[in-house]
């Protein structure tokens, strides 16, 4: 057997192996999966923009005007007029003096925290931040210190220990967390990071088009505009296309462009998908009421699945994570459902930390009230069906598990020196390794 062929085969014995399933059509709310139609229930099309034909034909347009590449990184080639009319657009929607696009949120997390931290340097990041800024942190070589998941008095604690130097401090969080649908307390972070004179930087991927006034995000529902140093969002999700954008004040966005590399080392954003996005985005300012159709559906989609018995909480969050624990079993979860009619990807490790594998289902602005309820009735028959409680599934469950890492022992996330870690005993060590997570 090849190293290759062994690890693939580890793969598959941990419940942990992936493989690609082909999609025929565009992510809409029903899809032909490998050949079946089924109901989609774990796109980020959160406002079903991606195929809306305004949006279609804005990229067409684009790709006859423009063309289809952009050529260079934008420091090579220049920036397209296309480039610079949705950088003005975003910037004025978030309420902000500046906006930089980059090719998705995984580039722009990387290179902004590389440019925002270096050597010497402290981020404070929470544990269940997304896996672009986990590699952002890595990549940056600054000293980076977990907080607990939304523990601001975590947070506070290590600021306490690790600031004061005159070494630049960044705090950095998801504002909605990908596989949780949980919210940062926004603004007691930023609170601390002006009392404590940290950089704040909030990543907004999956609070843009569900929350805040007009879809604009987390900061925006908190008021915190203008207080946060840098914001970053992406163009993949609820705007339907591909590619990100970081707003900031002009100095900010004048600095990434000259220090943030993934900006600088990479081609553009090709014009159909930015024409695209701006499409979505002058759609979403038009007609705001999709905002108000996706948490009606987040509602509908909760309140169903409580009606099944799941331990799922009323709300409006479009993320509802069905948290099964063991990888095989939620693999197993995933095949009931899916022979139901119900896509819902199994998530597991390293995506989540060991023992909280789930079905994370996203509900969708194209979602009908009866298209969820079917789906909540499949997910409830699919899992008693394997032997599974729906009650002892939901997002309430994480609460109550001990999150262990059990996949990277080798190489934790980012470690503390050992005598910092005796000396952090307030707090469960073991916690705090954290692990790469992504959508
Ligand atoms: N941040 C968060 C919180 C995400 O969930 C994701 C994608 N899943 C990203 C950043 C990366 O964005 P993109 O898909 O545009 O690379």
């Amino acid at each position: 057997m090849s190293e290759i062929e062994e690890r693939l085969a580890e793969l598959e014995r941990l419940g942990l192996h992936r493989r690609l399933r082909l999609v025929s059509g565009p992510q809409g709310p029903r899809v032909l999966l490998d050949g079946k139609p089924v109901l989609l229930l774990c796109s980020n099309n959160y406002l079903g923009l991606a195929d809306h034909p305004r949006v279609r034909e804005a990229a067409a347009d684009a790709a006859m005007r423009w063309g289809v590449g952009a050529g260079a990184s934008r420091l090579v080639s220049g920036t397209m007029t296309i480039h610079r009319r949705l950088e003005e657009r975003l910037a004025a929607w978030k309420g902000n003096e500046a906006c930089l696009l980059f090719g998705s949120g995984y580039l722009a997390n990387i290179g902004t925290i590389g440019a925002l931290a270096g050597r010497g340097d402290t981020i404070f990041s929470d544990e269940f931040n997304h896996a672009s800024i986990v590699d952002g942190c890595r990549l940056s070589r600054a000293e980076v210190v977990v907080y607990r998941h939304l523990d601001t008095q975590h947070l506070e604690w290590s600021l306490r220990r690790h600031g004061g130097s005159d070494q630049r401090q960044l705090i950095v969080t998801d504002s909605v967390f990908s596989m949780d649908g949980d919210i940062a307390p926004l603004v007691e972070i930023a609170r601390l990071a002006k009392e404590h004179g940290a950089r704040l930087m909030v990543d907004e991927a999956h609070a843009i088009g569900a929350l805040g006034p007009g879809g604009r995000g987390a900061v925006a529902q908190t008021g915190l505009e203008g207080e946060v140093d840098v914001v970053v969002g992406t163009l993949g999700k609820a705007l339907g296309s591909y590619g990100a954008y970081v707003c900031a004040d002009e100095e900010m966005i004048h600095y990434l462009i000259n220090t943030a590399r993934s900006l600088i080392f990479s081609t553009a954003p090709g014009p159909p998908a930015v024409a695209g996005a701006l499409a979505a985005l002058e759609l979403l300012e038009e007609r705001p009421h999709r905002v108000e159709r996706l948490r009606s559906a987040a509602r509908t989609m909760r309140k169903a699945l409580a009606a099944e018995g799941f331990s799922v909480e009323d709300g409006e969050m479009q993320i509802v994570p069905l948290i099964v624990g063991d990888e095989h079993a939620a693999m197993r979860l995933c095949k009931e459902a899916l022979e139901r009619g119900v896509f819902a990807q199994a998530i597991r490790p390293p995506t989540v930390p060991a023992g909280t594998s789930r079905l994370r289902l996203a509900t969708m602005a194209s979602h009908t009230a009866e298209d969820l309820r079917m789906a909540a009735r499949a997910l409830g028959e699919a899992a008693r069906g394997i032997g599974l409680d729906p009650a002892a599934m939901g997002p309430r469950v994480l609460a109550q598990r001990t999150v262990v890492d059990e996949h990277e022992p080798e190489e934790p996330y980012l470690p503390m020196a050992a005598r910092e870690r005796q000396a952090r005993a307030p707090f469960d060590v073991e916690r705090e390794s954290s692990i790469p997570r992504a959508a």
